[in-house]
């Protein structure tokens, strides 16, 4: 069973012509959110995406165009659809997400204390394979992006790679698709200036053509058209269209 994925976003951080870089996943009828930045809630209504379809949301990072939609989503999603959606987040990310991320927002005396009350919470291991659905396993892989702060990108079915922020890992890509048997991999980019926490249009221009094949560009900056044909073997992702992967 193929997956589908359309993106409510593929912007950078600080994209305005682009919604956050979040994704719906899905595996037959099940849809998993993957990330829910700022920007998700809007795109969702622009979508006319009903909450009551998603079954559940995957946190790669905390950052705000990755959990800045989070505090509207579980009080909608308790208020209005009237069910506890499953949170998917790697164990070390809980803490931190409640405690400086959404605690402020969501904290209701004698209703919501903690993660649990708004989310069925289920707490993710780096590199241990999870089955979400049907047709749907994911296992967090541990990448570098900001110093310090945790972020995990995505191995899906065990053959779709779904980076989150991260610095360039060409030997993590390699080892993927030649040992692994990776054959679709979606990689975000940063396609002017220095890269320092993000992976450069440069840098994935050095990759094998065999493995440049396999990406889709995604989390770009508001210049994306003006690199149209200037990314070696690559494509990029266009939000709102949905993809089979
Ligand atoms: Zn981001
Ligand atoms: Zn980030």
């Amino acid at each position: 069973m193929p997956l589908r994925l359309q993106m409510l976003g593929t912007g950078g951080a600080f994209a305005k012509t682009y919604y956050n870089n979040n994704g719906l996943l899905s595996a037959d009828d099940y849809t998993l959110l993957i990330d829910c930045g700022i920007t998700a809630p809007m795109a969702l209504h622009k979508l006319n995406q009903s909450l009551d379809d998603i079954d559940a949301v995957l946190i790669t990072h905390i950052h705000g165009d990755h959990v800045g939609g989070l505090e509207e989503f579980a009080f909608r999603m308790k208020y209005v659809v009237g069910r506890k959606p499953r949170l998917y987040v790697a164990e070390p990310l809980l803490k931190p997400l409640w405690e400086n991320t959404l605690k402020g927002g969501l904290s209701q005396e004698g209703i919501i204390h903690s993660l649990e009350d708004v989310f069925e919470v289920y707490p993710l291991t780096e590199r241990q394979a999870v089955q979400l659905a049907p047709g749907l396993s994911v296992e967090l892989l541990r990448t570098p992006h900001i110093p310090g702060k945790s972020s995990y990108s995505l191995y899906l079915n065990d053959e779709i790679f779904y980076s989150a922020d991260m610095t360039f890992q060409p030997k993590l890509l390699e080892q993927l698709v030649h040992d692994r048997g990776c054959r679709r991999i979606l990689h975000e980019v940063q396609l002017t200036g220095p890269g320092e926490v993000h992976t450069t249009l440069q840098e994935l221009l050095t990759l094998p053509e065999e493995v440049q094949e396999m990406i889709l560009l995604m989390h770009y900056g508001d210049e994306m058209e003006n690199f149209i044909g200037a990314t070696g073997q690559m494509q990029f992702l266009k939000q709102h269209e949905i993809y089979t992967l």
